[in-house]
């Protein structure tokens, strides 16, 4: 528990100041997402591989990317595009209404619905899809969330952003990108560059188990 606290500590440092936020990196036990080998590193502020050549996020960037999405009010439909092992879905998962999550690879997807089942969140929808495409069940959104970087916006996702939305996502090739959000108003589309970071790409078509 005192790695856990630690790692609140320094995320605090870093300028996350959402106390929602930091108690869920507190209290989602990050672990578990997480092969057995790596389990004792699973509290340190870096990316870890997940297989498939994927990474759990960063813990700075799931709470630099919540606590963005979730300024400017509360969210009751959230979509997020790139489960990966779920992690992501987790921390944000009790601090919104429902979540809409799709993963291209659909082993990670399997391993992710068991985590979260595992935690007994139930406010999770998962579908196994191209990201790209959005996914219009639950839309319009009023918050989606992006874990993997296109080299553009995808006009797709924007149609699925209600009025007053945010969309979180990273934007750009390798080695450039830019975490942006963009925020649906009554005129158009509102832009704000949050900073560099490094993601992987997002990728077109699905991957079966
Ligand atoms: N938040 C996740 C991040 C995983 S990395 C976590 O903490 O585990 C990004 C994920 O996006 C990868 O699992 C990758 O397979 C997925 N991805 C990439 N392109 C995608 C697409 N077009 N649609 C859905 N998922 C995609």
């Amino acid at each position: 528990m005192r790695t856990r606290e630690r790692l609140v500590q320094r995320l605090r440092e870093q300028g996350i100041s959402n106390e929602a936020v930091l108690d869920r990196i507190r209290t989602v036990p990050r672990h578990i997402f997480v092969d057995e080998a790596l389990a004792s590193r699973a509290y340190e502020d870096t990316a870890l591989p997940i297989g498939f050549g994927q990474t759990i996020s960063q813990p700075y960037i799931v709470a630099r990317m919540s606590e963005a999405l979730l300024e400017g009010g509360p969210l009751e439909k959230v979509l997020e595009v790139g489960t990966g092992c779920g992690y992501q879905t987790a921390v944000l998962s009790s601090l919104v209404g429902k979540i809409y999550t799709i993963e291209r690879i659909e082993a990670l997807l399997e391993r992710a619905k068991l985590r979260i089942k595992e935690l007994q969140l139930r406010n999770v929808r998962f579908k196994h899809g191209d990201g790209y495409e959005g996914w219009s069940l639950g839309a319009p959104y009023d918050g989606i969330l992006v874990a993997a970087a296109p080299l553009s916006v995808p006009e797709s996702l924007l149609a699925q952003l209600a009025v007053g939305g945010r969309l979180v996502m990273p934007v750009g090739g390798e080695g450039r990108q830019q975490l942006l959000r963009l925020t649906r108003t009554e005129e158009g589309v509102t832009r704000e560059i949050l900073g560099a970071v490094s993601f992987v790409p997002l990728q077109s078509g699905t991957i079966q188990a």
